[in-house]
């Protein structure tokens, strides 16, 4: 029979790293206000941060606790924004690295949730995967749309083309008409540098971290080992992409799985060509404009200064922080799944906290560099009292440089 705790028992080093301190359900310094945007978003019970979360974790391996359908709020409550891990006072002496890995813990929780009970799972996280298996995509757009946002640009194919660079524009722009646009910014900047990416259009895979995220580890596995086979044929040396969570997926998992091209986010790929003077910002923006770091980007793959240096590049601008910034920065909201936990409600408080901190600093313009960090701070941005602009570098960027059809 199968171990019905199969993923947490795998990670029983890390739940048992945790001193149970409560540390990460505190408030904490000026520049860490709080650690937990969800603990600070409900009434703060326990299990809504992630102490509660591996006190939970480790009795369910010790047999004090049982499954039950209540296991799904604490395992599903959580935006695997890994703040609680930067945050924690559990670190390996020698590297300073954290022990306690809080995102890993829940992924398991809801991997075994999912495996043994799916009943007990919201519907709207197992919509995601039936689309996924009849669309390949956890948004159920055909292929034929998956290809409409690069209509008219005449963009080589893979593995056809033999190209350096391929745009990897992921499933969630293509997916979405509103950032079709983006796509198309991100292709007349590459090429006002000289770059004309390959791309895969209909044929671009979904690169499977919705479904990792929100427990379906073996869909997600089988994903990753096909998705690296179709990669690595496609030829090209490296993968530009332009949504953080593909990034972080395609340079981690993919990476373990055999994956040879280089993998990098949109914003480090244009600071490289801003400093090696391939694009040259003109027009100015003169707005005072405040960074969101993306979970993904920013504490999953250290990535702090090439977006502020893109953004310190375009004449006129003006970068504001936030005091929590970098790796102490608080969720957008949307990570892990979180727009479908309770049908997104504690998501838009948490973008609407975002960005008022933003307009404390005195932001006017509120840019990211993922689609997920858009989309949420977009929505919330729209209901609040004066409504504040959301937008991508990409639009800032392409606002600046001279780009041709
Ligand atoms: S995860 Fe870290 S900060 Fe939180 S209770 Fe455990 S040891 Fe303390
Ligand atoms: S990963 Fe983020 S949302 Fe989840 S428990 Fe840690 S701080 Fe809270």
């Amino acid at each position: 029979m199968t171990d019905p705790l199969q993923s947490l028992r795998r990670c029983a080093d890390t739940i048992y790293s945790c001193r149970s301190c409560g540390m990460c359900g505190n408030k904490m310094t000026a520049k860490v206000p709080y650690v937990c945007p969800l603990r600070e978003a409900t009434p703060g019970f326990d299990h809504f941060y992630a102490r509660g979360k591996i006190v939970i974790a480790r009795g369910l391996l010790e047999g004090a606790l049982e499954m039950t359908s209540d296991l799904a709020e604490a395992a599903y409550g959580c935006m695997l924004c890994g703040n609680c891990m930067t945050q924690c006072g559990a670190t390996d002496r020698a590297t300073a690295e954290p022990l306690v890995d809080t995102v890993r813990i829940v992924e398991a929780l809801r991997a075994d949730l999912l495996r043994v009970h799916p009943e007990w799972v919201a519907e709207g996280y197992r919509s995601l995967l039936a689309a996924t298996r009849q669309y390949d995509n956890p948004w159920g757009a055909p292929r034929s749309l998956r290809e409409k946002w690069c209509k008219g640009l005449d963009l080589p194919r893979a593995p056809q083309a033999g190209c350096d660079v391929l745009l990897f524009a992921g499933c969630t722009i293509a997916s979405t008409p509103a950032l079709h646009e983006r796509a198309r910014k991100a292709v007349q900047v590459l090429r006002a540098a000289g770059i004309n990416p390959a791309i895969m259009g209909r044929d671009e895979p979904c690169c499977a971290s919705v479904q990792r995220r929100i427990g379906a580890a073996d869909m997600a596995g089988d994903m990753v080992r096909a998705n690296v086979e179709q990669l690595n044929a496609a030829g090209c040396s490296e993968i530009v992409a332009l949504c953080a969570g593909c990034a972080n997926m395609l340079a981690g998992d993919y990476r373990t799985a055999g994956l040879k091209a280089r993998v990098c986010h949109i914003v480090p790929f244009l600071a490289a060509l801003l400093e090696q003077g391939r694009l040259v910002p003109r027009n100015a923006y003169p707005h005072a404009v405040c960074y969101h770091d993306p979970c993904h980007l920013g504490r999953h793959m250290g990535i702090y200064d090439q977006p502020r240096a893109v953004l310190r590049a375009l004449p006129g601008l003006s970068l504001v922080e936030r005091t929590a910034t970098r790796q102490n920065t608080l969720c957008c909201g949307a990570g892990g799944g979180m727009r479908v936990f309770e049908s997104g409600t504690l998501s838009l408080d948490i973008a609407r906290e975002g960005l008022a901190s933003a307009r404390k600093a005195g932001a006017e313009v509120m840019v990211s560099a993922c689609p997920f960090c858009e989309i949420n701070l977009d929505a919330a941005a729209q209901v609040l009292a004066e409504p504040m602009q959301v937008l991508d570098i990409i639009d800032l960027v392409h606002a600046s440089v001279e780009v041709r059809g």
